[in-house]
């Protein structure tokens, strides 16, 4: 059983970057499975592109995303052609990693506002008190990808755990049986 299966999903969030330049909407359809589609990424790419020693996304579909701000920041970041990252070129906030043409888009987990990531000003009622945090970040079937690139004793499979607790879940692209 999943660890989210029973606690309250979201129908949509919203977020933005640092700057406030730009702000996003997205919903999601009765009975998304956030597990599934929630994940972290250690490439060297998303290390690189977050900052951060990995990237933690919550999927979505591309066609429920929308900017309700201008986009007048707005800059995209290709690694490679078929990739696109968006991002703010104000304040560099990284808001999503899409492949061209594809129905589903990853969003930075830490672009989502305070209200549904932990809770600020939650009522109780739409927003649990606690936000969504958990089920945006976590699950069983969470799945860790790029797993080679790992750090030793940081974001391994035991690392990741003491640390973070939920993050426990499928690695994949590892040298180590996930
Ligand atoms: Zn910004
Ligand atoms: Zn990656």
């Amino acid at each position: 059983m999943s660890l989210t299966e029973d606690v309250p999903k979201p129908k949509k969030l919203t977020g933005g970057c640092l700057c406030d330049s730009l702000k996003y909407e997205v919903t999601f359809p009765e009975g998304h499975d956030f597990d599934k589609h929630s994940g972290t990424c250690q490439c060297n790419q998303c290390r690189k592109g977050t900052s951060s020693l990995f990237y933690i996304y919550v999927g979505a579909s591309y066609a429920n995303f929308s900017w309700t701000t201008g986009t007048g920041s707005l800059k995209f970041y290709f690694c490679v052609p078929e990739n696109e990252r968006a991002f703010c070129s104000s304040c560099g906030s990284w808001i999503f990693w899409h492949t061209k043409g594809s129905a589903t888009m990853s969003i930075a987990l830490g672009t989502v506002d305070s209200l549904y990531l932990w809770g600020e000003g939650a009522d109780g009622v739409s927003v649990p008190r606690g936000g969504f945090g958990r089920v945006l970040a976590g699950g069983n079937k969470k799945t860790h990808e790029f797993c080679e690139n790992e750090i030793p004793g940081v974001t391994d499979e035991e690392s990741i755990s003491n640390i973070l607790g939920h993050l426990n879940g499928s690695r994949f692209q590892t040298t180590v049986d996930a």
